[in-house]
């Protein structure tokens, strides 16, 4: 092997271990959204943000953010009449602890109605009914709950998807919701 080649070589694995070793993958950009760019989520002023929501998936753990995205915006999604604008999370945690930030703060993303303007929608990829969220995930859960509290001012709650609907559906999954009360606890 020559020396620029070697060279090459080198700073490529600089670059993927300075990428494998990044807390938090930003996926904005490259996620798949609508069709039409004109379908897109409100915005909202970071202000108005009090609350941290946090879901799974109720799927297999093999399923990417990227399928999750293409069904979110299919026709098939049950949110949105004819797909949605983009994938109905802010972040996702997959079954390996990592974490994919998916939409910017800003938008009004659909995934707790009636506290999508409130909230910041977390979401683990696993069915937390049936299975238990393993340790990487929720290492990754509570960095990144302790990160977003520290970039606001303001204090943020942190519920169950169950919470804020009312009870309407079981989400996050009766192996991660009791783990939830944690971050609430009375000083
Ligand atoms: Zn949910």
């Amino acid at each position: 092997m020559n020396k620029i080649a070697l060279y090459i070589l080198i700073f490529l694995i600089v670059i993927y271990l300075l990428i494998m070793s990044q807390k938090i993958i930003d996926l904005r950009a490259v996620l798949p959204v609508h069709a039409n760019q004109k379908r897109v989520f409100p915005k909202r002023k970071l202000a108005q943000i009090d609350t941290i929501i946090v879901h799974h998936t109720a799927g297999p753990t093999t399923q990417t953010v990227r399928q999750i995205a293409q069904y979110h915006i299919g026709s098939s999604s049950h949110v949105c009449q004819g797909g949605c604008p983009g994938i109905l999370y802010h972040y996702m945690i997959n079954r390996a602890g990592k974490i994919y930030w998916v939409n910017s703060l800003e938008n009004v993303v659909y995934h707790a109605t009636p506290m999508n303007t409130r909230g910041i929608g977390i979401c683990l990829i696993g069915n937390f009914d049936k299975i238990e969220p393993n340790q990487v995930q929720l290492d990754a859960l509570d960095y990144l709950i302790k990160k977003t509290r520290k970039d606001f001012s303001q204090p943020l709650r942190v519920i169950g998807h169950h919470d804020a609907c009312g009870g309407c559906k079981t989400c996050p999954g009766a192996n991660l919701y009791p783990i939830l009360s944690k971050y609430n606890a009375q000083a």
